[in-house]
């Protein structure tokens, strides 16, 4: 009797939990998950600045190449935070994007592996890129730059996350000329719902002239917190407008997570039995297990037949502007 009760205790400590939580998370990240028939492009994009879209690329790339997949990460923020969080040197001499995008480079020589994951590979992002909005607009094909250059890269791949920066310029309408998904990172915090709209409508216009496979396959809630009810309130009006897309693994907001950049790492080498390791690693699997094509083709569809498409746009697109 005493016996099992202290069991009990040990086992409710946080410790004990975290000591659970690793196993869990090393576990899962020796087995495999699915290797998609062709490669799945996937635009990491959201114009709101600070909302987790690189932590999510960086993070959600790991955990798939520590599934056994292989996965290139394309940095397409002048700020160069995927690369700082891979480890990547990206000062101003490093081959980069910048050189594919502007000067036409093939990507293969730019590309370099990402030391501490297996099957995980970089182009990183110099600050040269912060000129290339501009520069990009008296080139020929410039929406298509990106696409381009990816099609031309012949290494067998099974993901390419493209983390875009925060606003809607060239880089971005590349990022989405590039790929058949996106993936829509949104804070659990007032506000995150705002210029959502704006995003959607650009895709929809990219769908439309350039880039008919283009759809929202994915939204995933970021820097959730449980304590809070706004966080849950958020979390709800997400999931009632885009039950299809919204993830059901929700990121905690985490020390972790945040702390494993200034280290060169993401969360999932920094400290792989943390609760921000484990979502990233649950969030992924979703991801994966999700079969192509079946994902959230509609932007915003109401499974109860509702004609949701147009109900988010209108109600958030009024709110643009504020950031
Ligand atoms: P974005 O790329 O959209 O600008 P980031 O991924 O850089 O956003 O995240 C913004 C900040 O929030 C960074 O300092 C990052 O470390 C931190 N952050 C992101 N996700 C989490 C999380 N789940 N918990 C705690 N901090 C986070
Ligand atoms: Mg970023």
């Amino acid at each position: 009797m005493q016996d099992s009760e202290t069991v009990d205790q040990i086992d409710d400590t946080p410790i004990a939990r975290a000591a659970q939580a690793a196993v869990q998370a090393i576990g899962r990240a020796g087995e495999g998950l699915p290797r998609p028939a062709a490669t799945r492009v996937i635009v990491v994009a959201n114009q709101k600045g600070g909302v987790g879209k690189t932590t999510t690329t960086v993070n959600m790339a790991a955990s798939l190449a520590m599934h056994g997949l292989r996965v290139l990460v394309v940095d397409l923020d002048p700020q160069g935070n995927a690369s700082t969080a891979l480890g990547i040197d990206h000062h101003a001499e490093v081959p980069s994007i910048y050189d594919v995008l502007v000067e036409g480079k093939p990507l293969a020589d730019v590309v370099q592996p990402v030391h501490d994951v297996e099957g995980l590979f970089c182009v990183p992002a110099t600050i040269d890129l912060a000129g290339a909005e501009i520069e990009l607009v008296s080139l020929v094909a410039r929406e298509s730059r990106l696409q381009r250059a990816i099609a031309a890269y012949e290494q067998p791949l099974d993901y390419i996350l493209i983390d875009c920066p925060p606003s809607l310029g060239l880089l971005t309408v590349n990022a989405l000329v590039a790929g058949q998904e996106v993936m829509i990172p949104i804070q659990c915090e007032y506000y995150a719902l705002e210029g959502l709209g704006q995003l959607l409508r650009n895709v929809e216009l990219v769908r439309a002239h350039l880039n008919p496979a283009l759809h929202v396959s994915t939204i995933l809630l970021t820097m959730y917190d449980a304590r809070t009810r706004l966080a849950a309130q958020v979390a709800e009006e997400v999931r009632t407008h885009f039950q299809r897309e919204v993830l059901s693994t929700a990121i905690p907001r985490s020390v972790r997570i945040s702390e494993a950049p200034s280290y060169g790492q993401t969360v999932l080498t920094y400290d792989p039995g943390s609760t921000g390791a484990l979502s990233y690693l649950e969030a992924a699997r979703e991801l994966a297990l999700r079969a192509v094509g079946q994902s959230g083709s509609t932007v915003g569809q109401q499974r109860d037949g509702q004609p949701g498409h147009g109900a988010p746009m209108a109600q958030y697109g009024t709110t643009e502007g504020h950031q």
